[in-house]
């Protein structure tokens, strides 16, 4: 729609008020002062879809968790495979489940801010972000620097207001699509393996419903991408690897199976060609 992103510019995360909000920790977890866990200037207030590079190196993300179940069963998953990635956690889920959220940050992954509420349409974007950084900072001691808009929609004061705070602001190029009805542990295996290019990054959930079958399907995607050689890397990672691409938002949309109208609204991608010749362009 165009509209002007209301946010203001958010330098850091408010101090912690010590008599409302204790912090939860007492040091900060050894993982914080690892510099492969900074995004790197280069990519600071920008969109990211995946980056260029020829290595076969992919970062698996997982979104709307912190989850008492199922971010259990992925963290075992990545855990048995030696491997790190990338939870966006959503700000209340961390208030609910701060345990888990320690968990997942214990284990050496790397954590974005995923919004606190997950709107589509946020009344106080700035709020939404300002809130969870905070959380984070309360329960994990660190203010992340990765932003994942909910739904990836980049116009609604959100992605804005993280790009003005110097988060990158990370999409993605693969999808499992694991929130549809219709998604199957082999839908959301073949899905993602599909789409998996070098530089890619894949979105998942371990939270926000039932996602058994996300839980099957990662030991799948896992076991088929080595054995084409891949390694997995944290999106921090990735981003020290080779510069951000940036899709065109059309584009990015197509992929997904959607396409973004003009008045700011979605419709389902045409999937099979049109009945005319298109013209020559
Ligand atoms: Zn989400």
């Amino acid at each position: 729609m165009g509209q002007e992103p209301t946010a203001t510019v958010v330098a850091a995360a408010p101090p912690v008020k010590a008599k409302t909000s204790p912090p939860l920790l007492k040091k900060k977890p050894k993982a914080s002062t690892r510099n492969s866990e900074k995004v790197p200037s280069s990519a600071k207030g920008r969109v990211v879809h995946a980056v260029k590079t020829g290595q076969k190196v992919f970062a698996l993300t997982f979104d709307d968790g912190p989850q008492p179940r199922y971010t259990r069963e992925v963290l075992d998953i990545l855990k048995r495979n030696h491997i790190h990635a990338t939870f966006f956690l959503i700000g209340k889920m961390v208030k609910e489940f701060p345990k888990v959220a320690r968990e997942v940050a214990d284990a050496g992954h790397v954590i974005g801010n995923h919004s606190w509420s997950h709107p589509s349409k946020p009344k106080d974007p700035v709020a939404e972000f300002r809130k969870t950084d905070t959380e984070l900072v309360r329960v994990l001691g660190r203010r992340p620097d990765l932003f994942r808009p909910p739904y990836g929609l980049l116009h609604n004061g959100l992605a804005q207001t993280a790009e003005k705070s110097g988060d990158a602001v990370i999409l993605w190029n693969s999808v499992g699509a694991d929130w549809s009805k219709k998604a199957t542990v082999g839908s959301i295996a073949s899905q993602v393996l599909n789409l998996a290019r070098p530089g890619g990054i894949a979105l998942l959930h371990d939270g926000g419903g039932n996602r058994s079958n996300t839980v099957a399907a990662l030991p799948r995607i896992i076991s088929s991408l080595r054995g084409q050689g891949y390694r997995f890397v944290t999106i921090p990672q990735l981003l020290r690897i080779s510069p951000a691409v940036t899709l065109p938002e059309q584009e990015f949309w197509k992929k997904n199976g959607l396409k973004l109208k003009p008045n700011g609204k979605f419709e389902k991608a045409q999937t099979k060609p049109p009945t005319t010749k298109p013209a020559q362009l």
